[in-house]
């Protein structure tokens, strides 16, 4: 049956890469395109090329809808299953079902599959008791050789990290296994944008007023409690209301206008300023139904807000949307961007989408996904050079006016050794080893990352930081100081390094350049550590050492043991991150 469609060619290339891939092997792959870049065209072709049973999943019934259609559209037919669509169909060759009454009925699913597709595949975890682990498990046992494609727009989550190990342009977003191995295509939304597949959004800064949620903090999975932020919200009474009266007035020229809220109460507050004929509320506690009729009346456009409390993120599908108002703290430039995606649909007579963000959330929609936290709000993705293997990796950062990178997060390269994505995979991808911050091992030298808990290279015990402070602090004879700087000096020919504590106090150490073992102290201690150890040098002489002295970087704490006379520096800890505060820091 040939398409009625016409791929796109980025399409096309995304189709090719999964049959590319899956006749190489059968680890899991995942597909990275933006929000409307049409991920249910490619879910479509890749049914109708394959030959066997295959089951494509989603969480939500209006995507398996969506799916289906794009799929029927090719004049084939497919199997619905979902008790949400009243349809439990599976003796078609493709079956599109939803995870919960999946999950609900394995034992209707205990033929051989060939492939699994998983649309919206971020939400999968590791977990094989989940509602993906269950039906993995299941359409496992029928067949060990089972493929599992995933697709998503953010492969990242706040909390679980990167849900894929490999990238195929030649890199490694973690060092431990994955849900799907490797990414096998991936599109930046400013490519959907500049091609035109894609209305170009207008981001506007909110001039009047914003919120300020960045004394908040989030749980380990990136949320902020809902307590929190009402009680923040709470203190600020009139920032909503200025806001909406902006929103209303802006959206005089505008179609279609989605509010995100932060919490439910937030929302109802919101929707208190906007005309009641023209705004509907949907959040997680909206019955399907009432749900339904609202996101009709909206697509209708006899509905002009939309205000939502984390519902219409993915899934939801309304082109004529051309004003996005964000008024949720995130901490992902994923979500964020995803938020943003549902204004940017192509419809008729739009040109542009309007998108204000009231949260402060300060995210450059063009901007990659680090996969870290954002470590404060003046640090942007910047791009660091291996200095062993050249790759370049991003981190997030700070650069001066010329764009040089001053500051950066980074611990390890990401970079892949000797990676062709187009060979066939036979043996596990090697990461650099390089490693921008680390502490070595006492034991054998070895670099290790900064919260390693035991030698990569040895497996000895390396001693946690704050147990070496712990330690040094209960002994008499110890001083430790939280070092804010340090200075360097010559002394009978020798270096001498002083560090300064931050009440005062003072410590000093020199380095003989004459004898080796001191010059390679010296080197491993500090000439690695060159720059963030983006341009790790070997110094030489004690003139070399003080002609770089303003790159070099001080150490977070020195300890030290009283001898007869002086004290002598035992240990310098850099890099720390542990339940101390550091100097310089509140
Ligand atoms: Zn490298
Ligand atoms: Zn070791």
């Amino acid at each position: 049956m040939s398409a009625p469609f016409k791929l796109r060619p980025y399409q096309q290339d995304a189709v090719d890469a999964t049959l590319q891939h899956f006749r190489k092997t059968d680890d899991a792959a995942v597909i990275v395109l933006p929000t409307g870049a049409g991920k249910s065209l490619v879910i479509a072709e890749l049914a109708n090329l394959a030959k066997r049973k295959i089951l494509v999943l989603a969480h939500v019934k209006e995507l398996v809808e969506q799916n289906h259609a794009k799929y029927e559209s090719y004049g084939l037919s497919g199997g619905i299953f979902s008790a949400g669509l009243k349809r439990k169909e599976n003796d078609q060759q493709v079956t599109f079902a939803s995870i919960q009454s999946a999950s609900a009925n394995l034992d209707r699913f205990s033929t051989e599959y060939s492939l699994l597709i998983i649309d919206e595949c971020h939400r999968l975890n590791d977990d094989e008791n989940s509602q993906y682990g269950k039906i993995i498990g299941q359409l496992r046992s029928r067949n060990p050789r089972l493929k599992v494609l995933g697709l998503t727009a953010t492969p990242y989550r706040l909390g679980m990290g990167w849900i894929y190990q490999y990238h195929y342009r030649g890199f490694a977003r973690s060092s431990e296994a994955k849900p799907f191995k490797y990414c096998i295509y991936e599109l930046p939304l400013s490519f959907m944008i500049r091609k035109g597949y894609l209305t170009p959004p207008n981001c506007v800064d909110a001039t009047i007023t914003q919120y300020d949620f960045s004394a908040l903090t989030t749980n380990r999975f990136g949320n902020y409690a809902e307590t929190d932020v009402n009680q923040l919200l709470g203190k600020h009474p009139r920032v909503t209301e200025t806001i909406i009266e902006q929103v209303h007035e802006l959206a005089e020229t505008r179609q279609g206008v989605m509010i995100f809220a932060a919490t439910v109460k937030h929302a109802n507050e919101i929707c208190g300023y906007l005309p009641a004929a023209q705004t509907a509320l949907i959040t997680g506690a909206t019955d399907n139904k009432a749900r339904d009729q609202l996101i009709q009346r909206f697509k209708q456009k006899k509905l002009k807000f939309l205000v939502n409390v984390s519902v219409l993120t993915t899934g939801f599908d309304a082109p004529h949307v051309d004003f996005i108002a964000v008024l949720r703290p995130t901490q992902s430039v994923s979500l964020y961007q995803q938020i943003v995606g549902r204004g940017l649909r192509l419809a008729e007579g739009k040109t542009d989408c309007l998108v204000i963000d009231y949260a402060g959330n300060y995210f450059n929609l063009h901007h990659p996904e680090v996969g870290e936290k954002k470590p404060n709000p003046d640090t942007d993705p910047v791009q660091v050079f291996c200095p062993s293997c050249g790759f370049a990796n991003i981190f997030w950062g700070k650069t001066d006016a010329e764009g040089n990178v001053i500051e950066h997060y980074g611990r390890r390269c990401q970079g892949l050794l000797e990676f062709d994505p187009s060979q066939t995979i036979q043996q596990e991808p090697q990461q650099c080893d390089y490693r921008f911050r680390f502490k070595e091992c006492p034991h054998c030298n070895a670099e290790n990352d900064i919260a390693a808990r035991n030698c990569h290279r040895c497996k000895m015990a390396i001693i946690d930081p704050d147990d070496q402070l712990k330690n040094a602090l209960k002994l008499k004879d110890a001083m430790v100081i939280r070092c804010s700087g340090m200075v360097l000096s010559t002394e009978q020919a020798r270096l001498k390094v002083t560090y300064h504590g931050e009440e005062g106090e003072e410590l000093n150490e020199y380095f003989d350049f004459t004898k080796p073992g001191q010059k390679a102290i010296f080197n491993t201690q500090f000439g690695k550590r060159i720059a963030n150890a983006q341009t790790p040098k070997t110094l030489q002489s004690v003139a070399d050492v003080l002609a770089i002295e303003p790159q070099l970087t001080a150490p977070d704490f020195v300890i030290a043991r009283k001898q007869k006379h002086y004290w002598r520096v035992q240990e310098r800890i850099f890099d720390y991150e542990g339940r101390h505060r550091k100097a310089n820091q509140l």
